[in-house]
């Protein structure tokens, strides 16, 4: 384990920004904490957890420690005749553990093909796409305290998920790190494809439903998620940088009456859930750029770097759309992407 001082963290956010942190260390197992903990220097300052940076914008140095888990191993820990449960280590890339699984003609993760970043974070965030989110199939999360090194299991119910949250991005945020996560996945014969969202059910219509694999399904992700979303490795990004706003009634049926043909989504609460890429875009922002930055021509929710962009230039344009957005359809559009 090494203690890396002044240590740039470009290799480790998608929106490719160069900044420093001061003390940079990869955590494998429970005893490097302890190791660390006894080093009194290190001890004293603050520690904050990473994993790829695929939901984090930076915009200056850090000061402290970041930790990164990199324990990546796979255990199929439990088997029974329809279902298997396999425990993963947190510093395993997301899109490979899923990979694996739908390899084997294991369902459950194929609807989550692609999603950037860690197996760690996903319980964090409880990442979701196309009907299906991470909360669905854990059904542990080992974790290990970063002040005593303390081994913490969590079931599923414990963990408090919610829309792109749990307890991990909550009260325990930067306390307790992420080691292993346990799913529970279902045999070929025995589970079912989510097609929920639309396009992925037209993406199979020519199938007879018998015949669908979880590669099938994974596949058609992968072809979607292409065609719709910039690549981080060719220009960095974050995925979407805004939450959907939620809206009360009266607001929405003042908003409507302007804009006829605003989407919309109602929420069980009774409020509407407002798509934040079709304020943006009827701001006029899609494809617009700011210096190195911009709002992706693709997709109006992901700001892009152009090319050498720093993270307060990122940081300058998600204002700027605020800003307009707020001014047009007075809705606050709070950044889903951690700022740090
Ligand atoms: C192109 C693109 C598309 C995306 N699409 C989706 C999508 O469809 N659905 C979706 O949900 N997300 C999506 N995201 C967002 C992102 O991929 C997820 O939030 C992902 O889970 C972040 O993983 P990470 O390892 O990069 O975590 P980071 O961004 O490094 O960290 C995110 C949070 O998790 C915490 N964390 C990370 N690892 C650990 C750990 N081991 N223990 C404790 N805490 C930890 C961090 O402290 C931080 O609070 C997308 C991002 C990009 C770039």
């Amino acid at each position: 384990m090494h203690i890396q001082a002044n240590h740039s963290l470009q290799p480790y956010n998608t929106f490719n920004i160069d900044v420093k942190s001061q003390y940079y260390i990869e955590i494998n197992k429970q005893s490097d904490i302890l190791t660390l903990r006894s080093d009194l220097k290190i001890a004293s300052l603050p520690w904050r957890i990473i994993g790829d940076g695929s939901n984090i914008l930076f915009t200056h140095d850090l000061e402290g420690v970041t930790v990164r888990c990199t324990y990546d191993k796979i255990k199929v820990v439990k088997e029974d005749n329809e279902n298997v449960w396999i425990s993963v280590g947190a510093g395993m890339k997301w899109h490979d553990l899923v990979t694996y699984t739908v390899e084997n003609n294991w369902w459950g993760l194929e609807n989550l093909a692609l999603i950037p970043g860690t197996v760690g974070a996903a319980p964090v965030q409880n990442i979701g796409a196309y009907g299906s989110e991470a909360r669905d199939t854990i059904t542990r999360v080992q974790t290990l305290n970063i002040y005593d090194g303390q081994r913490i299991e969590f079931r599923n119910a414990e963990c408090n998920f919610g829309y792109r949250t749990s307890l991990f991005k909550q009260e325990f945020v930067n306390k307790l790190l992420v080691h292993r996560v346990t799913f529970r996945l279902r045999k070929l014969q025995y589970g079912n494809a989510n097609l929920v969202y639309e396009p992925l059910k037209l993406a199979l219509q020519d199938i007879p439903k018998p015949e669908y694999t979880p590669k099938m399904v994974y596949d058609a992700v992968i072809d979607i998620r292409q065609k719709k979303l910039p690549d981080p490795k060719r220009q960095g990004n974050a995925g979407s940088f805004f939450k959907n706003p939620i809206i009360d009634v009266d607001y929405f049926e003042t908003l409507k009456k302007e804009y006829p043909d605003i989407p919309h989504h109602k929420t069980l609460e009774g409020q509407y859930k407002i798509p934040a890429a079709w304020l943006i875009e009827n701001t006029g922002w899609k494809g617009r750029s700011h210096g190195k930055s911009a709002v992706s021509a693709k997709h109006a929710l992901v700001l892009v770097n152009l090319g050498g962009a720093k993270g307060t230039d990122i940081e300058e344009l998600y204002q700027l759309v605020q800003e307009d957005v707020n001014h047009k359809f007075g809705i606050y559009l709070e950044p889903e992407v951690i700022v740090l």
